[in-house]
């Protein structure tokens, strides 16, 4: 197996864009919710100003297309995925540190004395003598989503400094506001990428790919009562909070994220608000199958009309919204994706780990709208946490990764 990208390099890389602080702000209704991500973007692009083979925009939402031209004809068309915020779980600025040819003992985050143990994430012991970065302790690593940035950076770069490697057109799309309800990808312009499939390079260890995730969708209800004094309230008092209780004692109760697990569906009951006048509800559904995703929808649906016919219908709203959908049936249009995943972790010695996602990512709004995106590893362990790690060779592998599926879409043209 001929390595073609840099360990070293592409640790630099990566390490040079957690400097920049690109957590997503939940509150900010503006795209991006941070103004870092623009900086990010230019950042990114600025790598390849001196190449003129590379053409960049970044638009007013700091949705950023890298191209790089086919110099071949015939071979398909390939979008990589980015997002470029961070989790908002931890706001402070990333410190990486690189620990050197780590020894299988437990890793200590300076700043904080926090430990990542081995006791705790065994998974360590698979990359002892390896190099892996963390952080202080102070902030999450932001590997989520950074690494993957690294990665498709890295593998156009190769691809820039070697014509012999044949490709079609190469993009690196990157999009803010991932973690806070893939914003992002929601103001993408699918058609206009003019692709023939896409890769996210958004889950955790090596080897992973996400082979279906949920349909998920959200319900906003409002509930209208009549306040009373107490002492002559009888037969005129309704309380708005009893009738959002009504609700929740209506769902049924083995169906939680607490008691789901696999490709188990749920209600989560997640915000609830008010007081005897007004009230409101927030429920999360999520399914795998799109019948038990309707099916979730209709129950709450005739919840309400219950509710109703029972306290007026001008006192009982509901707003029901879908957020993403599972990949699922997107992909299984070109299982020829899925297979050259596959093929390229084969070639490359890489156990294939297929997930099955309780969760969504930009793929999950992508492929539907008309691009098949796949979801693969980045290397890094513990999104979304002060002990995100990430092993330098698995990131050096997701970059391979790339090349190895866009290698493989030449055999495809050649066979
Ligand atoms: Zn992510």
């Amino acid at each position: 197996m001929t390595i073609r990208i840099n360990a070293n390099q592409i640790i630099d890389t990566f390490i040079r864009y957690t400097t920049i602080n690109t957590t997503s702000v939940p509150e900010n209704q503006h795209l991006p919710s941070c103004e870092n991500q623009y900086k990010l973007a230019q950042l990114v692009a600025g790598e390849f100003a001196a190449e003129s083979t590379v053409e960049t925009t970044i638009n007013d939402n700091a949705i950023t297309v890298l191209s790089l031209p086919a110099n071949c004809t015939g071979m398909p068309s390939i979008v990589f995925f980015a997002h470029l915020d961070t989790a908002p779980d931890h706001t402070g600025d990333t410190h990486a540190i690189r620990v050197q040819k780590y020894d299988g003992t437990d890793i200590v985050l300076p700043a904080s004395g926090e430990l990542i143990a081995v006791e705790a994430f065994p998974e360590l012991l698979n990359y002892v003598g390896q190099d892996i970065i963390t952080t202080d302790g102070t902030s999450l690593l932001g590997a989520d989503d950074k690494a993957a940035i690294a990665a498709a950076v890295e593998a156009i770069r190769y691809m820039i400094a070697t014509p012999d490697f044949k490709h079609g057109d190469i993009k690196l799309v990157l999009l803010p506001d991932e973690e806070i309800g893939i914003r992002g990808a929601k103001a993408l312009n699918v058609a206009q990428l003019n692709a023939d499939f896409g890769i996210c390079l958004d889950c955790c260890g090596i080897g992973e790919y996400v082979i279906e995730n949920w349909y998920a969708g959200s319900a906003k209800m409002t509930f209208k009562g009549v306040t009373a004094h107490p002492m002559s309230a009888k037969g005129k008092l309704v309380n708005a909070l009893l009738i959002a209780n009504e609700v929740i004692n209506a769902l049924p109760e083995n169906e939680r994220p607490e008691l789901t697990e696999g490709r188990e569906g749920y209600f989560w009951v997640n915000k609830m608000s008010g007081n005897t006048v007004s009230a409101t509800l927030e429920i999360a559904l999520r399914d795998f199958e799109i019948d038990g995703y309707q099916n979730r929808k209709a129950t709450l649906q005739a919840i309400t009309e219950k509710l109703q016919n029972r306290y007026g219908q001008e006192n009982i709203t509901m707003e029901l919204s879908d957020i993403y959908d599972n990949v699922k049936a997107g992909l299984d249009k070109k299982p020829a994706i899925i297979a050259s995943v596959q093929q390229a972790m084969a070639n490359l010695g890489i156990e294939p780990k297929p997930l099955i996602m309780r969760g969504g990512y930009d793929g999950s709004v992508i492929t539907p709208a008309g691009l098949p995106t796949v979801n693969i590893f980045t290397g890094a362990h513990n999104f979304h946490s002060t002990k995100e790690f990430l092993p330098a060779e698995s990131l050096r592998l997701a970059s391979e990764m790339l090349l190895e599926i866009v290698a493989l879409s030449a055999d495809e043209v050649a066979a």
